[in-house]
């Protein structure tokens, strides 16, 4: 397809595109209207970043989030393009390059925040400029019913009018009402080249537990993660501090998050979490919209999140850069108990409850799911076609049990005491405990009083906790969480239904979990070397770790170790200004001693066909320096000649003449053709 391909390896480093990359690059060098929706982490940026750079002229590029943007600018001018941002982050001088690089024409990329739209000083600079296309990054925030909303986002329509360009938009946000909001929005409602891409992200593990000593499973989890960037996400503010704390104490470099937190030092932990390689942070929800970093190797769940939405949206920030990530969500009947309070108590009206208390179903669904989770998560997207492997329950299928007759002597509890009481007293009345509040309210006198008592205590919170996950029963917000039972479970009590339940496995205690690395024990000292090589770059540059290079391209030289500037330019990731940047200082690392030194001409020609041409020139011109005899004069051919003629191929004597003179071309030619002929 088209030249782009070239400038995907050249320019990218990437020596294929990803599915659904191709398509949508294609619709985008040629100027049709797009919108792309595509899952985190999927490669939108690549899919108008490409464009950009076939096309002639500068692409506008707007996003909501200032980081990402100036994160973008800084990789993108890492791989030599010319591109700049304006943002209310920028700093005088940074403005004063933009600006110049734009008045030069030299500008291939602009990066503008949306604020920006609404100074006419911006519209008219765009006017000027050579503007052939617009990209929109996060589309969805053009949507007035969506939780991104950006007021500035309705100016783009206009601005597409205004400068007659195409507009290519990007989201991952898929629901058919956004989508038609887009292009009404957008597009005037005139419908774009869409593309639509599956949301499944195969290099996350997925993984959830039943809390059991909450703490200490984080703890574990992080522990055996030790060194890789990771974020916790908790319930309350209250915990990510004193969360944070005890990784702290257990020897993790940590920081916390929260809205509450004066925004000065929310930034400082947004900055060193892109930049830093290895810290924790321990986080509300309201870390996340701001922050774009590829190589977040891990993502928990201290508490379980608000919707099956939120999980994937949060999960997602792992593993951005396609290289392996895990996820591990907690979750107990405490958390049930509050996002059903929290809507409850929420002041959405009615429907909206209701709309709620489904979403949070389906995510308890993939909580106590018997079978694949990426099955039940992807099953909620509307996608069929799953193949799995990658989940803890694939890994090791739950022990089950028919829970049929539990639930029903559970539900007739319930029915018996009026639906007044919570889990704990309804599970002294099963077992037959004879406490205080079973006396005074004569509990023991009741049919169901001690008919539970095959199960213990732990066995029939795991019951009422999966009943919940059902939604077979429901805190009452009126009575302080007694519990009630819901019109789903009456089948089950009337015998017209069956249940099958999960038997929990009890995560034991500390005794070492399994260490997760990258790489086979063999390449991970090699993998451990080639990161601090890379702090090394990216300290002196002062940009984040990834910019350099993402982990998957690091893991992929840790396995192949490559031995020349050649093998190191197929590494996916390598493209040709990283190449002559970095390439020698990751190649000493991995083959111990100074690798060979290629002169400039020759390097420019690493990886391609063109290098091993160059090759063989030097050994036919080496050969023949001093004529078939070996005692003629020495003449030689200087580098750049011969790769000039590696590069341009010329096809028989008389080109090859125009480039070599006479008097080169009297020793060289015939060889050098044949060379060329070969190849
Ligand atoms: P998102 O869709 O979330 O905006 P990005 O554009 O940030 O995703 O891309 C995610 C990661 O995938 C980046 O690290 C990027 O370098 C990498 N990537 C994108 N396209 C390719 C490709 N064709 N081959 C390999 N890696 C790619």
């Amino acid at each position: 397809m088209l030249d782009a391909t070239n400038l995907l390896s050249d320019v990218f480093g990437f020596d294929a595109f990803r599915p659904g990359q191709a398509e949508i690059v294609e619709a985008v060098c040629n100027g049709e209207n797009t919108l792309a929706i595509m899952p985190t982490g999927g490669g939108k940026s690549l899919c108008f970043q490409l464009p950009a750079l076939y096309r002639d002229g500068l692409t506008v590029v707007i996003s909501p989030l200032i980081a990402l943007m100036r994160d973008q600018v800084r990789a993108l001018k890492a791989s030599g393009v010319s591109a700049g941002c304006l943002t209310s982050g920028n700093t005088e001088e940074e403005s004063d390059e933009v600006f110049a690089a734009l008045r030069a024409g030299e500008l291939k990329l602009l990066y503008l925040a949306p604020e920006r739209l609404a100074k006419t000083a911006t519209q008219d600079m765009l006017r000027r400029a050579n503007v052939t296309l617009i990209a929109v990054d996060e589309a969805h925030c053009v949507s007035q019913w969506g939780h991104d909303f950006r007021p500035d986002y309705l100016r783009i329509g206009q601005l597409r009018q205004s400068l007659q360009v195409p507009l290519a938009a990007f989201t991952a946000t898929a629901d058919a009402e956004t989508r038609q909001e887009i292009v009404g929005r957008l597009f005037d409602g005139e419908q774009p080249t869409t593309f639509l891409h599956g949301f499944d992200r195969p290099n996350l593990t997925l993984a959830f537990q039943a809390k059991n000593s909450p703490r200490k499973q984080i703890l574990d989890f992080a522990d055996a993660r030790r060194g890789q960037s990771g974020i916790v996400y908790c319930g309350t503010r209250a915990k990510t501090e004193s969360l944070a704390r005890a990784l702290t104490e257990d020897g993790h470099s940590t920081c916390h998050y929260h809205g509450g937190m004066d925004p000065e030092d929310r930034r400082v932990v947004e900055t060193r979490f892109s930049r830093e390689d290895g810290l924790v942070v321990v986080a509300t929800i309201a870390f996340g919209m701001g922050v774009d970093k590829p190589d977040v190797r891990w993502v928990a769940h201290a508490d379980l999140p608000k919707s099956i939405e939120g999980y994937y949206q949060e999960i997602g920030r792992a593993g951005r850069d396609g290289a392996p990530a895990d996820t591990l969500t907690l979750y107990g009947a405490d958390d049930i108990r509050f996002r059903r309070q929290q809507i409850d108590e929420g002041l959405a009206d009615a429907e909206r409850k209701i709309a709620d208390h489904a979403r949070l179903n389906a995510l308890l669904g993939l909580a106590e799911a018997l079978t694949c989770r990426r099955d039940a998560l992807l099953g909620y997207f509307g996608e069929t076609e799953i193949t799995c492997g990658n989940c803890d329950l694939c890994e090791t299928p739950p022990k089950t049990f028919d829970g049929t007759t539990h639930v029903r002597k559970a539900l007739s509890a319930i029915l018996r005491t009026d639906a007044w009481f919570g889990a704990g007293h309804l599970i002294d009345i099963l077992r037959g405990t004879t406490t205080d509040k079973i006396s005074q309210r004569g509990h023991d006198q009741l049919p169901t009083f001690g008919v539970g008592d095959d199960l213990d205590k732990r066995e029939w919170q795991a019951v009422f906790r999966q009943m919940q996950g059902h939604d077979l029963i429901r805190p009452n917000p009126d009575r302080h969480g007694a519990l009630f039972m819901t019109d789903k479970a009456r089948p089950i009590l009337k015998d017209e239904a069956s249940i099958t339940l999960r038997r929990d496995t009890i995560v034991k205690g500390r005794s070492g979990p399994r260490v997760r690395t990258l790489v086979s024990d063999e390449d991970a000292p090699l993998l451990s070397a080639l990161k601090a090589k890379r702090r090394a770059f990216a300290e002196a540059q002062g940009v984040p770790a990834y910019i350099i290079f993402n982990d998957k391209t690091l893991i992929e030289m840790a396995e192949k170790r490559p031995a020349s500037l050649d093998d190191f330019a197929r590494i996916s990731g390598v493209g040709a200004k990283k190449l002559q940047n970095y390439g020698k200082g990751f190649l000493d690392v991995i083959n111990g001693a100074e690798t060979e030194t290629l002169h400039p001409a020759r390097r420019k020609l690493a990886g391609g066909n063109a290098g091993s041409i160059y090759d063989r020139l030097l050994d036919a011109q080496n050969r023949l320096k001093t004529g078939e005899s070996g005692f003629d004069k020495p003449i030689t051919c200087s580098a750049s000649l011969l790769a000039k003629i590696a590069e341009t191929r010329p096809r028989d004597r008389t080109a090859m003449t125009r480039i070599l003179g006479d008097r080169r071309a009297d020793r060289f030619a015939d060889a050098f053709l044949e060379v060329l002929a070969d190849s």
